[in-house]
């Protein structure tokens, strides 16, 4: 688990969730998920403007990255993303980097980030950015620390996982909870981003 604390009045933020999938099936999404249909959202720390908060926001390069990375993948070569091909074996790369380009190739909306839907983010690892902690005088939010990892049996299946599911262009359209290993699907429930305050 990462924290950032205010260089100030030491206040610590902590990321509100973690793990974001897209829906890649056909629509409209039913009461379960297969696992098939989800896809992993690319993600990079980030501090919410609109929310003042650290959150997590997609992390999406050019379509052209996707298509490079698909030909390096179909030609053997190693690449870092949208997956890292370090650990997996070599069909599985070419699959994922498949899949990646064929969600890239739908993708219209610009990235957002993940607590509101919203694109007034800034990426907490750009070193030329300062996050100024809106409550204080002079303080700024900074520094990720890992403290400690999180590991244990696998969420959604002696706990409730927290996975946040999304359509194609990042629209939250549910939560991930159960994992149902005998049919591969997971059990989700309906989330949406909590509506905007125009006053
Ligand atoms: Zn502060
Ligand atoms: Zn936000």
């Amino acid at each position: 688990m990462y924290t950032y604390t205010c260089s100030s009045c030491r206040e610590k933020f902590f990321l509100p969730f973690t793990d974001a999938c897209y829906y890649l099936g056909p629509k409209p999404v039913g009461k379960q998920v297969a696992d098939d249909d989800v896809l992993k959202v690319l993600v990079r720390h980030a501090w919410c403007r609109d929310c003042s908060s650290l959150c997590i926001a997609e992390d999406i390069l050019a379509l052209r990255e996707f298509e490079n990375a698909y030909g390096s993948a179909r030609a053997g070569r190693s690449i870092e993303y949208p997956v890292q091909s370090e650990y997996m074996d070599e069909a599985e790369v070419v699959g994922e980097a498949k899949r990646y380009l064929r969600w890239r190739m739908l993708r219209g909306h610009v990235p957002r980030a993940l607590c509101c839907g919203g694109s007034n983010f800034q990426f907490m690892d750009e070193p030329q950015m300062q996050i100024k902690h809106a409550e204080c005088d002079f303080g700024f939010v900074s520094g990720s620390m890992r403290i400690g990892s999180s590991c244990g049996s696998s969420p959604g299946v002696s706990t409730p996982a927290n996975i946040r599911l999304y359509d194609i262009d990042g629209e939250l359209i549910g939560r991930l909870t159960w994992w149902k290993q005998d049919v591969g699907k997971w059990d989700i429930e309906p989330l949406s981003y909590l509506p905007i305050d125009d006053d």
